[in-house]
């Protein structure tokens, strides 16, 4: 059993270390569990999504781009210089029920906290597919994220394939076609789950195409993609598809196992709920921030600021204590 901690925060991308940089400046002494690595079921590393996006190309002041890494690197340095401190450990079991909380190490500590920030992000659903994750990882083309890696030079004027048939695959495909020479959103049905509207700017798109009915079975290439292997799902055929990029985009799962068991309520989609314009979950001192609590924008820059909210926030609790 430790002292009690004034703010604990778990996660450690954009949100989480923003918060850290504000609670460390705010003199609230902040301890970050950046986390385990894991490589199943799929890659999560310390400094979450970003870990895993080479070019980072449209957080405000870098004019010529970041690497994901090098900007989580910089993130926490940030942070360690105003005094925040890292634990590269997993929180596995909370207990808001009495004060102060009780948090469970993934080593069987338990941390005493005043107020939580709960950081830990989403994980973009991938395929599960060998050659999908190496090329992920390498830069090779592969990307769950068209937002963040779509306006890149290797996929300027070349095809594309997005997959999936819901808002965030229809809304990456429409903003890949304005780069792209042609956009093929790859989906295992005939029909889109996606809204009306985003179905109809697709259609409406002459560089966008739906190919229905398939899965991605293989992703060819050795350095950089070259192409996808579909198959049918009603008749079982395999074809290629030639693509210089594959967009993944089969939704993300929030990080929010560890709160199974507490009041802290969730959406049906397992995300953090806060109270409109606040980082404040329904539990008085405990905060979220970044993607665990936005299924929507999903983005470095909006999860830092929600980040920076998390910590003002937690600021005026623990004063008022
Ligand atoms: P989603 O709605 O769950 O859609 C996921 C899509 O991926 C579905 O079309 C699904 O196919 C497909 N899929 C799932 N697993 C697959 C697999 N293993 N292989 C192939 N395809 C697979 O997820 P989302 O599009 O990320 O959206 C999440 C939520 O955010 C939704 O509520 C959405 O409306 C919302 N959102 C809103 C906006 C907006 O308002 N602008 C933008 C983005 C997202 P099936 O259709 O066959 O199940």
């Amino acid at each position: 059993m430790s002292d009690i901690e004034n703010v604990v925060i778990i996660g450690s991308g954009p949100a989480g270390w923003t918060a850290a940089i504000y609670a460390a400046r705010a003199d609230l002494n902040p301890l970050v569990f950046v986390g385990v690595p894991k490589s199943s079921p799929a890659l999560v590393l310390p400094g979450g999504q970003l870990m895993l996006t080479t070019e980072v190309e449209n957080y405000p002041g870098f004019p010529d781009g970041i690497t994901g890494p090098d900007m989580m690197q910089a993130f926490q340095e940030q942070g360690e210089r105003f005094g925040a401190r890292a634990r590269g450990e997993d929180i596995v079991s909370c207990d808001f029920s009495e004060r102060p909380f009780k948090l469970e190490t993934n080593k069987g500590e338990t941390v005493l906290a005043n107020s939580v920030i709960i950081a830990t992000g989403a994980t973009a659903n991938w395929l599960g597919l060998e050659n999908e994750m190496r090329l992920a990882i390498s830069g090779g083309g592969v990307s769950a994220c068209a937002v963040c890696d779509g306006a890149l030079p290797a996929f300027r004027d070349q095809p594309l394939a997005v997959i999936g048939g819901g808002d965030s695959a229809l809304e990456e495909a429409s903003f890949l076609t304005k780069f792209a020479s042609k956009v093929y959103i790859v989906h295992r049905r005939d029909e889109f789950r996606a809204s009306k509207a985003m179905q109809n700017r697709i259609f409406d798109s002459p560089n966008a195409e739906p190919v229905w009915n398939k899965v991605v079975v293989d992703v060819l290439g050795d350095d950089v993609i070259t192409g996808v292997l579909l198959k049918d799902t009603v008749t079982g055929e395999e074809s290629t598809l030639d693509v210089r990029g594959m967009f993944v985009a089969i939704g993300h799962t929030p990080t929010t196992e560890f709160l199974e068991g507490t009041d802290i309520e969730l959406d049906d989609a397992k995300y953090v709920q806060l109270k409109t314009r606040s980082s404040k979950t329904n539990i008085e001192g405990v905060f979220a921030a970044g993607d665990v609590a936005d299924s929507k924008y999903r983005q470095a820059v909006s999860a830092a600021g929600m980040g920076c909210i998390a910590a003002l926030d937690a600021e005026h609790y623990l004063s008022s204590m």
